[in-house]
């Protein structure tokens, strides 16, 4: 498992790549694994992933479309505060009768496309080629899919579960991170919420390398293996 490490004035990601490491040329390998755009990509407070040594790998090449210096997607959030912050005031966009302005999916959202088609888990007939989710993290979830097939994990990948969907918490009265479009459901069928399910480890591992937070790792009735989220603390 990754161990976060929360920057402080003054760390570089070579410092950190030292302490965590004893190599700072690791730092560009150390920016990768982290998504960042590249080693200078740090901002006090965010959390680093350490990863095990072994784990780093030679730095990836951008995605296309991420400009120079620009993080193709932003830091995971923590707490609520932060992921209006960061994906937009989803209170404002709140109409009365349940449903949301539509104003918020065409500012907010977009598509990320698949590089396999997932069967739908309501339909097993049809296949997503795309996920529906907020527009910042749309290159984020192609990068975690392309990832997917290199790593070899596509097998892993049975069903799609939804990704934007514009509702509450299960059994509360605070939005779903889905309604951010910045969580996606995978293997239904299987990973039942408050159930342990039968989600690939190796897969928990992959999404979470990218800063993902998996509700399996919830506990009781909240348990959600079905369940990935770019978004902590909510
Ligand atoms: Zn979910």
């Amino acid at each position: 498992m990754p161990k976060p490490h929360i920057v402080r004035k003054g760390d570089t990601l070579a410092k950190i790549a030292e302490a965590a490491f004893g190599d700072r040329k690791l730092a560009a390998a150390l920016a990768a694994y982290n998504g960042l755009a590249d080693t200078k990509d740090i901002r006090i407070g965010q959390a680093v992933q350490l990863p095990g040594k072994a784990e780093l790998k030679p730095p990836k090449a951008r995605p296309a479309g991420a400009r120079a210096g620009v993080a193709p997607w932003p830091p995971a959030p923590h707490g609520m505060d932060a992921i209006v912050a960061t994906f937009g005031d989803i209170r404002g966009f709140a109409r009365d009768d349940g449903t949301p302005d539509p104003k918020w999916e065409t500012q907010f959202m977009a598509r990320a496309a698949l590089p396999f088609p997932i069967p739908l888990d309501w339909d097993r007939s049809k296949s997503a080629s795309g996920i529906r989710c907020h527009k910042l993290i749309a290159p984020l979830l192609e990068a975690v899919f392309t990832d997917i097939v290199g790593k070899g994990l596509q097998g892993a990948v049975q069903t799609y579960g939804g990704g934007y969907n514009w509702r509450m918490k299960r059994g509360q009265a605070k939005p779903s991170t889905h309604s951010w479009g910045i969580a996606i459901d995978l293997n239904a069928r299987t990973n039942a919420m408050g159930t342990a399910g039968d989600m690939d480890p190796r897969l928990v591992e992959l999404f979470e390398g990218y800063g993902f937070v998996w509700g399996g790792r919830w506990s009781g009735s909240n348990k959600d293996p079905m369940h990935f989220q770019y978004c902590s603390g909510y």
